[in-house]
């Protein structure tokens, strides 16, 4: 008998809130790799598929194997495809054995990959572009563990100087008067596995426009498990959406054992599905396909139907369940 071939790779989950895109693989125990190309950065890197290799830089949030598994083959073919080399973000207490362990690479492979690794202590920030910073939040998993802010910082014009001419300005800015302040915007937070804890109520994660959020366990008899493992439970979710200000709330790092609609259902029951149409996850391929599409369907000219259909079948050719 011809034996069967073997089955299809889990495809990678992509939704879009704009500008940003958010893509990646997620699974519990297996891997997470979630990638915003807007903004230069792959949070973990568990698996490492061939679209995070444009990323610059990658923040880990903790040594477990499903989130750094891909790191130094990301490292080494980034500088096989002369991408330059690979920065990583870390909790400074993973810096040392994250350092140990790629040196160690050197003499397996009898070649010297680059790479530039940054520990990072609760609060430290490592620069993304000129205006964007890239923050550690310090979170609480079974090892030491970090979550991770995008900020954006735009600078404004002070309130009493709003009415002023230019010259006027350029005569105070001249005499050294600050005439603007710094806003920070929290662009997109990332909690990384943690448990619940008073860190994910901090502005960062109150104000951002999207948050990442792992959520391992929805079963009502998993909360003695989610403590034991340091995850969060979707209780703990629904109490944090509360705070939460995000248009979309990204559900990651969910078990393969909990059943896709037994997921949804849960989360859509949080407040009587008052935060429904924001909370997303990133592996329920076919509610993103939908979304997706819907998305296409808004931006083609009113009652163009050749053009929804094309987008239609444009989404579903990028799709593999
Ligand atoms: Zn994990
Ligand atoms: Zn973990």
């Amino acid at each position: 008998m011809v034996p069967k071939p073997p089955a299809r790779e889990t495809s990678s989950g992509f939704i879009y809130v704009p500008p940003y895109r958010v893509q990646g693989f997620s699974i519990a125990g297996e891997g997470t790799v979630v990638q915003v190309p807007e903004l230069d950065v792959c949070f973990d890197i568990g698996t490492c598929p061939r679209m995070v290799l444009p990323s610059p830089l990658v923040a880990l949030s903790h040594g477990h194997m499903d989130h750094v598994g891909g790191l130094p083959y990301w490292l080494s073919q980034r500088h096989f495809q002369k991408l330059g080399p690979g920065r990583i973000a870390c909790h400074q207490r993973l810096e040392g054995p994250l350092r140990r362990m790629l040196e160690s690479w050197v003499d397996l492979e009898r070649q010297k990959t680059p790479f530039e690794i940054v520990g990072l202590e609760d609060g430290e920030e490592v620069q993304l572009r000129p205006n964007l910073m890239l923050r550690a939040i310090e979170v609480s998993h079974t090892s030491p563990s970090m979550g991770w802010v995008v900020i954006e910082r735009r600078s404004k014009l002070r309130e009493e100087f709003l009415d002023l001419p230019q010259d006027r300005l350029v005569e105070l800015k001249s005499r050294g008067t600050p005439i603007t302040r710094t806003l920070e915007i929290p662009l997109v937070a990332y909690t990384g596995d943690t448990e619940m804890g008073p860190f994910l109520l901090r502005p960062e994660f109150c104000e951002a426009k999207i948050v990442l959020s792992e959520c391992t366990f929805f079963d009502p008899d998993h909360r003695g498990r989610a403590k034991v493992g340091r995850h969060l439970h979707v209780e703990d979710v629904a109490q944090l959406v509360r705070s939460w200000k995000a248009e979309a709330v990204i559900i990651v790092h969910l078990s393969r054992r909990s059943p896709l609609g037994m997921i949804r259902e849960r989360l859509d029951a949080i407040d009587g599905g008052a935060h429904k149409d924001r909370l997303l996850v990133l592996m329920d391929h076919r509610a993103n396909r939908r979304r997706l599409e819907a998305q296409v369907a808004a931006e083609a000219p009113a009652g163009d139907d050749a053009a929804e259909a094309r987008a239609a079948t444009e989404v579903q050719a990028g799709e593999e369940e």
